[in-house]
């Protein structure tokens, strides 16, 4: 049993999020989590939203509100929809806590000591009349190799080519049309070159990674330059050196403190237990966390940040890299064990933007399905190695044919057959079990091994799918044994072992698919007679600032209780009452309105 960190990538509070946003790793990290926990590991699953930076402050200044008021009010919408997704989060909080801002700037302090963090004055682009920096996508100028007119200041779109925001012909803002100023500024840079041996030698090390993430990261070191981590803005984490932690101007980059959010999130989850030193547990690199695991899932766009600069910054904190250094007051900090990366999810053949309305937001799609049947989906038809196309007519598909003609025709023909005939849980006929009655609970029983060690390895769409052959072994089985076919009294004690044994089959199978479909498998659990929490919840507090700021929102849950990952006996003789449905059919006109929607 070990200590296993689930660090979620935070989502981006400028907008609800799409369900692309949680097929990649929302909906994945909760299956791993489950799964672990289930199994008898201590999981601390964290996120929050990522709340800072210049795309905030621009649709902020857009719509005439503050910063923080557009990210008080996406936080709330998106820690809504992850609760609804059934997402356990032990603490899904956010980067404008007191909290944060303290363990972001203690880590700045921290690499700054050691000599990670070293001034720089550059040239950069600011906007006149705010003085602000302008990030070099926001600036839009013509190409100087090949002329085209719509050139960005990183990239042109025409000719491919990088370029230099200062090397554009007539460059102009895209937020506000002005030209941009060039002037020189200091600013700080995490000096990356000093620490990529440790790199190196950590990535050397690591084990069971998808090959094309560790691959991709490895080719990522072999040009490490020293990388901005502060910018001109005000809406942002202060720089905490002294003659920079007043300047209004001044503020940290939102990715090195977004990054730290793993971090922070621990620790103000330890500081809400009433232990406060208990996050040491997932995240000491000495004795304190000896048994620690940490799992790091994000979308492939991300993982220079999770592979790269997160374990450069953990390092270079705990005194690791050519400059060596002592560790701050957090004491040696783990670096990941594994980042998990995804690839994408399209839609009907495009790729998602809210921009274009190519986009189904995650609480459009629970107003008209159900968690279970996106969560299902996400598991077999997900983006998990390879980019994979969301269509409504797969959707409908995998929803009729597979869930509910599957899974939920199992569940409900065998319940509402062992009510009917005998109000309660069978007894298995003292003549004992057939050939076939074993090699369907072997079958069942062999599953928690298969499906256990898949997930654990991350292969969650080939874990459903043994979970999955359990379930059709035992409606093959019935269909074999029609016990409905049994109506004699003669007969009603073999007909009382047939369902028995497909009801302990169902039972395990239940168990199997929790980590999936936890709503519907808390449900299943109860039909079979089942009381207490059988699959846990995440719920949605509101709580106060620790150091004092605003109230805001979280999701946290208590996940002590619930089924571990194992066969559980059913006792004959437990009341059973007639079933409701567990999952709908969906009818085939919804794949026209949905189309409908999208085209208007
Ligand atoms: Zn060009």
């Amino acid at each position: 049993m070990s200590h296993v960190l689930a660090a979620v990538a935070w989502p981006y509070a400028n907008g609800p999020r799409h369900i692309g946003h949680v097929s990649g790793f929302g909906v994945p990290s909760d299956v791993f989590a489950r799964y672990m926990r289930m199994a008898g590991h201590d999981v601390l699953m964290v996120s929050g939203t990522d709340e800072h930076g210049t795309p905030i402050q621009v649709q902020a200044d857009a719509e005439g509100v503050t910063p923080r008021e557009l990210a008080d009010r996406y936080n709330r919408v998106i820690a809504e929809d992850l609760r609804a997704l059934g997402l356990s989060y032990d603490l899904f909080t956010r980067t404008t806590t007191r909290n944060h801002y303290a363990v972001v700037q203690e880590l700045f302090e921290g690499l700054h000591r050691n000599g990670y963090i070293v001034p720089k004055v550059t040239t950069g682009a600011i906007s006149p009349s705010t003085g602000r920096t302008l990030p070099d996508r926001y600036i839009e100028g013509t190409c100087p190799i090949c002329g085209y007119d719509s050139a960005r200041g990183d990239q042109c779109d025409n000719c491919g080519n990088q370029l230099d925001p200062i090397d554009l012909i007539n460059p102009k803002s895209k937020i506000n049309g002005e030209t941009p100023e060039f002037v020189e500024t200091e600013h700080f840079f995490l000096d990356l070159p000093a620490l990529a041996d440790a790199l190196r030698q950590w990535l050397d090390s690591r084990e069971g990674w998808r090959p094309n993430v560790l691959r991709f990261s490895r080719n990522l070191l072999d040009d490490l330059q020293p990388r901005a981590i502060t910018r001109d803005l005000e809406w942002g984490v202060p720089i905490p050196l002294d003659g920079w932690r007043d300047r209004p101007d001044k503020r940290i980059y939102v990715w090195f403190d977004a990054v730290i959010g793993y971090l922070s999130a621990s620790i103000e989850w330890a500081r809400r237990t009433g232990d406060p030193e208990a996050w040491r547990k997932w995240w000491s690199a000495d004795a304190e966390g000896k048994d620690a695991r940490g799992y790091y899932f994000m979308g492939k766009d991300n993982i220079v940040f999770h592979s790269v600069i997160w374990p450069a910054l953990l390092g270079g904190y705990s005194g690791e890299g050519s400059r060596d250094g002592e560790p701050g007051m957090l004491g040696r900090l783990n670096l990941p064990t594994e980042v998990v990366s995804s690839e994408y999810l399209t839609m009907e053949g495009r790729k998602f933007s809210s921009s274009r309305k190519v986009v189904i937001y995650v609480r459009d799609f629970l107003e008209r399905y159900d968690a279970d049947a996106l969560r299902y989906f996400i598991a077999v038809a997900g983006p998990e190695s390879n980019d994979t196309d969301f269509t409504w007519a797969e959707f409908l598909r995998r929803n009729n044919d597979e869930l509910v003609a599957g899974w939920g025709n199992l569940v409900n023909r065998s319940i509402s057959m062992a009510a009917k005939n005998f109000g309660a849980i069978p007894p298995v006929d003292p003549a004992g079990l057939t050939e076939a009655d074993r090699a369907l609970l072997d079958t069942a029983k062999a599953g928690f091994a298969i499906v256990g060690d898949l997930i654990a390895r991350h292969r969650q769409k080939q874990a459903i799918g043994e979970a999955m052959k359990v379930v059709a072994e035992a409606n093959k089985y019935l269909s074999e044994q029609a016990p409905w076919k049994l109506k004699g009294e003669d007969d009603k004690p073999r007909m009382g072992t047939i369902l028995h044994v497909a009801l302990q089959v169902v039972s395990d199978a239940n168990t199997l698919l929790t980590p999936f479909l936890p709503h519907a498998a808390q449900k299943i659990h109860e039909l079979l007679g089942g009381t207490g929490v059988h699959a846990p919840m995440p719920v949605l507090e509101e709580v106060e600032d620790l150091d004092g700021g605003p109230a805001y929102p979280v999701l946290t849950g208590d996940y002590t209780v619930g089924a571990r990952w194992e066969s559980v006996p059913l006792e004959a003789g437990r009341p059973l009452a007639a079933p409701k449905p567990v999952f709908r059919k969906l009818d085939p006109s919804i794949v026209d309105e949905e189309l409908a929607r999208l085209a208007g």
